[in-house]
């Protein structure tokens, strides 16, 4: 159970406003996602001295997190008693069309999933923002029937995840005695999957704790490495954009790298300029030793 208490502390760097994360004396994290903020939290800018009465703490809830984490729920004030004397730009937490918001209400969210959510979020926007997707089409949340990229990602993990949770009474979560709200009780969460950007792929067969398969020849000096997804924990999920050259090869890009890909068994032509998402897949790295001495690596 997390105990509640009152923190004083300076703002000292505002994480990603839109999903209400902010930093602490450089150490503490504050999450504002479950509580609301007057004036879209126009004074929580850098350098700002502020006062959260009533939040939760809950330790090591995330291993992607730093160690304490304070959360306000319905019952806890944010007080901003010292307005910031830098000309900290202000980006301002707003719930119209907020991805973060949307999720956190659907699937009925506790903090450690949140946390990781909003983790995936921000490893998705590096690997394709603004260059391959629009932010708004991986931030924005719009009541149509069909979900946005973010979404799509997370649906089956998130729903598998509160399976069964019953809706929040907000009112109740305000008046009850004993007080109940979903930040009362937690436990850490180890991250069901990973994102990696796809640079990182480049080297994970060749690391010694994957090898399983290895093929070579010396009298080439070529050698190869098999890795299948099942073996990589936690999995990784490969995710880009689908790119085809002129000359027919198709390459899943993110912004740090690409990758040359055979999909099996038959490569649809419509999925070419999508974002694709693979689950299952087998990773082959093909290591070519020159005679200069020089290593030539080939992925696929
Ligand atoms: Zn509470």
């Amino acid at each position: 159970m997390s105990k509640t208490l009152t923190y004083e502390g300076v703002v000292t760097r505002v994480r990603d406003a839109s999903a209400g994360l902010y930093e602490l004396d450089g150490a503490v994290v504050l999450c504002t996602a479950y509580t609301q903020l007057h004036n879209g939290g126009r004074g929580l800018r850098e350098g700002a001295r502020v006062e959260a009465c009533d939040v939760h703490l809950q330790q090591s809830p995330s291993p992607l997190f730093p160690t304490i984490i304070l959360s306000t729920c319905l019952r806890s004030r944010v007080r901003v008693f010292e307005f910031s004397r830098l000309s900290a730009p202000c980006s301002l937490f707003s719930g119209s069309g907020n991805l973060f918001l949307h999720l956190l209400f659907h699937y009925r969210l506790r903090l450690p999933e949140y946390l990781w959510v909003c983790d995936i979020i921000r490893q998705l926007q590096e690997k394709l923002r603004p260059s391959l997707v629009r932010q708004r089409c991986l931030t924005q949340h719009t009541e149509s029937s069909s979900h946005g990229v973010t979404e799509k990602l997370l649906d089956s993990s998130l729903s598998s995840l509160s399976d069964g949770r019953q809706e929040r009474d907000l009112y109740e979560e305000m008046v009850a005695n004993p007080h109940n709200c979903p930040l009362r009780a937690y436990s850490p969460l180890p991250p069901p999957w990973c994102l990696p950007p796809l640079s990182h792929f480049s080297s994970l067969a060749c690391k010694s704790q994957y090898v399983r398969r290895k093929e070579s020849n010396r009298s080439l000096d070529w050698c190869h490495y098999c890795l299948p997804s099942e073996d990589i924990s936690p999995p990784h999920v490969l995710l880009g954009v689908l790119h085809a050259s002129s000359s027919g090869i198709l390459q899943l890009r993110d912004r740090s790298s690409s990758l040359t890909c055979l999909i099996l068994p038959n490569s649809p032509i419509a999925w070419i300029g999508c974002v694709l998402e693979v689950r299952q897949y087998q990773l082959v790295v093909e290591t070519l030793q020159r005679k200069d001495n020089a290593i030539e690596q080939r992925n696929r």
